[in-house]
């Protein structure tokens, strides 16, 4: 399980039941296990402190590269 942060002011957004290695491009909804704090405008996604964090694509969130981190592991 990850939790992804915003890079900017390290809230945490959500955590997130990542499978598989590589990067996170996308956060598919049905595996963001808990939501923490973000906020929408129209489809983007951003923290609370105002930085963007991905484009809400529907069924996932395309994610900004750089504009999160996280922590823990993924599956595999
Ligand atoms: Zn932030």
């Amino acid at each position: 399980m990850l939790t992804i942060k915003c890079a900017a002011c390290k809230r945490k957004l959500w955590k997130y039941d990542k499978i598989g290695k590589g990067h996170i491009l996308r956060c598919y909804k049905e595996r963001i296990i808990k939501v923490y704090s973000y906020e929408k405008e129209g489809n983007k996604i951003k923290c609370l402190c105002g930085k963007p964090i991905g484009i809400d694509k529907g069924k996932h969130i395309n994610m900004i590269s750089r504009s999160f981190t996280y922590t823990g592991t993924k599956r595999h």
